[in-house]
């Protein structure tokens, strides 16, 4: 899919994924966006910012790249208006752009990144704030001069940073995705990202196979990804034993 475009803008979708900059959410769950989409489920994406500047990129060529990786994970994609990367900030602002996204398109889950990503951009960390912020505003009531849409409750999981990944530490509050059959169409919508992953950086897209598989391998799939709950998960005992 490209660009949102006018006509679905209010179309309802199962999941919305939340990220600073394009490129984050396909390496942290790109395995799990195409999973959802190849179960039917609609999934939008929303980039904050543009991403913009980087070395080797520019707005054209991000939003193509993201688009075109978009379309190969069979999800949607759009580019809120509201912020500048390199200045992404937590504001009211932006709380407010992001929660009338979350009540027009009324998800049943919001995903993004959860923790700091210290020695790379602080606007991940600020993607989180604003997107929890616009989780909880979405669902308040007498407030409606700030927002288009009416209110709307929603859950939220998070995903882990790069960083966090590679470290090999699991947070106690997390659990896998399988992605097996997915992986590929993973790796091909990081490759999207030539302006970010020229040939000298494409490693990096090797190391993050190696971690997909390594999740993968402790439960005995061929890959994996890490969702982490935002607190503890109520069970049934039956359902876990799938009695
Ligand atoms: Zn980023």
């Amino acid at each position: 899919m490209t660009e949102l475009k006018e006509t679905r803008k209010e179309e309802k979708y199962d999941v919305i994924v939340v990220t600073a900059h394009p490129d984050d959410a396909e390496i942290g769950i790109g395995g799990i966006m195409a999973t959802l989409a190849k179960k039917g489920k609609k999934v939008l994406l929303v980039n904050l910012t543009d991403g913009e500047p980087t070395p080797l990129g520019d707005h054209d060529t991000r939003i193509k790249e993201a688009s075109a990786a978009a379309e190969i994970l069979g999800i949607d994609r759009l580019t809120l208006d509201c912020c500048v990367n390199r200045r992404l900030m937590d504001s009211f602002e932006a709380r407010v752009s992001l929660g009338d996204v979350f009540r027009k398109h009324r998800p049943e889950i919001v995903i993004t990144m959860g923790g700091k990503t210290i020695m790379a951009s602080p606007d991940h960390y600020q993607a989180q704030l604003i997107t929890e912020a616009a989780v909880f505003y979405s669902r308040l009531t007498k407030w409606d001069e700030h927002f288009t849409y009416p209110v709307h409750t929603i859950k939220q999981l998070f995903y882990f940073p790069v960083g966090a990944m590679m470290s090999g530490q699991i947070p106690h509050n997390s659990f896998l995705v399988d992605i097996s059959s997915v992986l590929q169409k993973k790796l091909d919508a990081i490759l999207t990202y030539e302006s970010q992953f020229p040939p000298e950086k494409r490693q990096f897209i090797d190391q993050i196979k190696l971690h997909n598989q390594h999740f993968g391998a402790l439960y005995g799939s061929r890959a994996a990804e890490l969702l982490m709950l935002p607190r503890l998960l109520r069970l049934d005992i039956l359902d876990i034993f799938n009695i």
